[in-house]
């Protein structure tokens, strides 16, 4: 299949590479460009804007930092939507706002253009093993007609509704809840390293009792090795999807008090130790004072 791929971040790239690896003829093009040719070698054909590399694809994936990035790659002479053709689909793989999402369907759907939103779970060591988990919304055709691309980059795939949007407020959900688990599991080792017990041995008996799931195997493995850099999933992109939980929230009426708390850890975080620190560092502001 020819495809085209924007955004060659540390998601972007390992799943460009698994589509390359599959056979599929993938064109890339990423804003800084040593992004880009670092990727020619392995057998990507490199573009020189988005318009160029969606030219002639059936299928255009992105993998952009944030809203600003999208609207930036999607619009203009040179962006996504002056070279896509109709029969081509543009799925969305960046987290971003909802609103956002249904906008940018609308804006597609103006044109006669079809998007879907495919945002995964998992961090870039899971995007390079091809053990993502897609979701997806939108037209079901649309989707169906992905699967086969969902299949080479993660191992399962799940139909979060019929908008795009559903697909952003499930992995934003997500998101939070893998914060509220951080904070938690932060708070609470920090609880018993306060009382003597190492980190290690609190976590070996929650994640081999009640809380037996990757979140808190994963996480949990880097909160007691407080190892934090290189970020995997950087502070600041956590913070924006935090932003943009809130804004969801703000517009449904829906309360999230505990959300307002893991916004200030992040913001913490950052202050204090750098824009380079994982999301997971939200723990070192739990850690008891020596
Ligand atoms: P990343 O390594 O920081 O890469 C961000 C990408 O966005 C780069 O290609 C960057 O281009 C591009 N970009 C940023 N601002 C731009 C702009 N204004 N115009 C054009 N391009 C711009 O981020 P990532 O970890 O790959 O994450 C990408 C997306 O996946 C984010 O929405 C993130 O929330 C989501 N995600 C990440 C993870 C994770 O664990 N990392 C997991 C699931 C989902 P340059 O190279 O030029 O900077």
């Amino acid at each position: 299949m020819k495809i085209a791929f924007l955004g060659l971040g540390q998601m972007g790239r390992a799943i460009a590479v698994n589509l390359i690896d599959a056979g599929h003829t993938v064109t890339v093009w990423n804003r800084s460009e040593g992004r880009a040719a670092s990727l020619g070698e392995a057998g990507a054909i490199i573009a020189t804007t988005p318009r160029d590399a969606v030219e002639g694809a059936e299928t255009v994936f992105t993998m952009l930092a944030d809203d600003k990035a999208v609207t930036s790659v999607v619009n203009g002479t040179d962006g996504l939507l002056a070279g896509l053709g109709p029969d081509a689909i543009h799925v969305g793989m960046s987290t971003v706002g909802v609103g956002f999402t249904d906008d940018l369907a609308a804006q597609h759907i103006a044109m006669g253009r079809t998007y879907i939103a495919a945002p995964v779970f998992g961090r870039p060591d899971a995007a390079a093993a091809a053990r993502l988990f897609v979701l997806a919304g939108g037209d079901a055709n649309a989707i169906d007609r992905c699967r086969p691309l969902f299949d080479v980059i993660g191992q399962r795939l799940f139909i979060a509704g019929p908008k795009p949007s559903h697909a952003s407020v499930v992995k934003l959900s997500g998101n939070f809840m893998i914060m509220a688990a951080v904070e938690a599991m932060a708070e609470s080792m920090a609880l018993c390293e306060a009382n003597g017990v190492a980190r290690g041995t609190f976590l070996d008996v929650i994640q081999n009792t009640l809380f037996n799931a990757p979140v808190y195997r994963n996480y949990g493995a880097m909160l007691a090795e407080e190892r934090y850099r290189p970020a995997g999933f950087g502070a600041p992109l956590g913070l924006k999807d935090m932003r943009l939980v809130d804004e969801a929230a703000e517009v449904a009426r829906v309360a999230m008090p505990s959300l307002g708390v893991i916004r200030n850890r992040l913001r913490s975080a950052i202050a204090a130790h750098g824009e380079d620190i994982d999301w997971a560092g939200i723990a070192l502001a739990a850690k008891p004072a020596v």
